[in-house]
């Protein structure tokens, strides 16, 4: 028998990409090496939130080094099964704001529409680990009781698709959505919230791209990265075509402790980011989910790391630091203290 063969010229399929994706912790510390730390690292079990992560975002962890900075994104540690008070199931009263049709109306102009519940990468710090809304989700329901509560609030400017990662689903079933709310008067913009360009950039393929090109809304991508070591050449060339879609592009993040806890990490995350065309957005303090307490740096930190990137890069390349808080009104910015001159006035 002829073994199948890929044909050379064909690039991968993400379909295919995201299936092979590594969902076993110890496979995935054999792939790097670190094999013989199993034991030390690693929690018994997965605490009910599997391992999953791209072969392609593996690629870009250092061989051998336990504490790279990626691995700790997504490995699933004994620490998680720690219970420490103030860590919760629903960290940010999502499950309070959520409606049956999968959209989340919490800040005024926007609907955050629950696209999907999954994600291609599984990463330990997320409060998706305990939310149930996998059955929930606007595509699951074919997007019509999503649509016709955004049709009929006519102060909704923006719909955010989010997740999960809602680029999980096939270009087809967003094209479907897309064509729905541009049909809506007052929605003008479509934002979409997805770790995809970071994780498997190979998703922004030519069929999505000429999808994104061709609709009638302003395009905004926020992509989410923690790390430089993240941004490699084809998550920059995922950028470009997205930029050549007419998407503004911004990151956000979360400061995860000996992740980027550190000034000098995050503005080297920063200045690949702009590198690749985009722009720091946020940078969020944790959600305080149960589970995810040992990634946890506090705000005075946080500050601190703020005014830290201040010194040192152009403002728009310092991202807002932000706390999310059940039932405000916004993400909740974390100002750092004025800087005081030297003769004591308030600069
Ligand atoms: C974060 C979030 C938004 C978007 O907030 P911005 O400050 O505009 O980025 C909208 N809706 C919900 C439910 C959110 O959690
Ligand atoms: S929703 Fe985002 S942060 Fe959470 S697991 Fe998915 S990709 Fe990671």
């Amino acid at each position: 028998m002829i073994p199948a063969r890929r044909p050379v010229a064909q690039p991968i399929r993400w379909q295919q990409l995201w299936r092979e994706a590594v969902t076993n912790a110890l496979e995935l510390l054999d792939l790097l090496g670190l094999s013989a730390h199993a034991e030390s690292l690693l929690a018994d079990g997965d605490a009910g939130f599997p391992t999953r992560v791209p072969r392609g975002f593996i690629a870009r962890m250092r061989h051998g080094d336990p504490r790279d900075p990626l691995l700790l994104q997504v490995l699933p540690r004994a620490a998680e099964a720690l219970d420490v008070p103030g860590f919760s199931d629903d960290a940010v009263g999502d499950l309070a704001a959520r409606s049956t049709s999968g959209v989340l109306r919490k800040y005024h102009g926007r609907a955050l529409l629950i696209a999907t519940g999954s994600c291609a990468v599984n990463c330990r710090y997320c409060f998706r680990r305990h939310f149930p809304y996998a059955e929930e989700t606007a595509a699951a329901g074919h997007w019509q009781a999503a649509l016709t509560s955004i049709a009929a609030d006519t102060s909704i400017s923006e719909v955010i698709l989010s997740g999960g990662d809602p680029l999980s689903l096939g270009t087809a079933k967003l094209a479907e959505l897309g064509a729905g709310l541009a049909r809506i008067p007052h929605v003008r913009r479509l934002r979409i919230h997805s770790r995809l360009p970071i994780v498997l950039p190979e998703r922004i393929d030519e069929e999505f791209c000429s999808w994104l090109t061709d609709l009638p809304l302003q395009k905004v991508m926020v992509v989410h990265a923690n790390h430089g070591n993240e941004i490699d050449a084809a998550v920059s060339a995922a950028c470009a075509r997205l930029r050549e879609c007419g998407a503004s592009l911004l990151n956000q993040s979360v400061l995860l402790r000996g992740v980027n806890d550190n000034a000098p990490v995050l503005a080297r995350l920063s200045e690949r980011l702009f590198a690749a065309g985009v722009l720091p957005y946020y940078l969020h303090l944790l959600d305080r989910v149960r589970g995810a307490a040992h990634f946890e740096v506090d705000a005075a930190c946080g500050r601190r790391l703020i005014e830290e990137l201040r010194a040192c890069l152009p403002g728009y390349l310092v991202p807002r630091l932000v706390r999310e808080i059940a039932g405000a009104s916004s993400k909740i910015p974390l100002e750092t203290a004025p800087m005081m001159a030297p003769d004591g006035r308030i600069e």
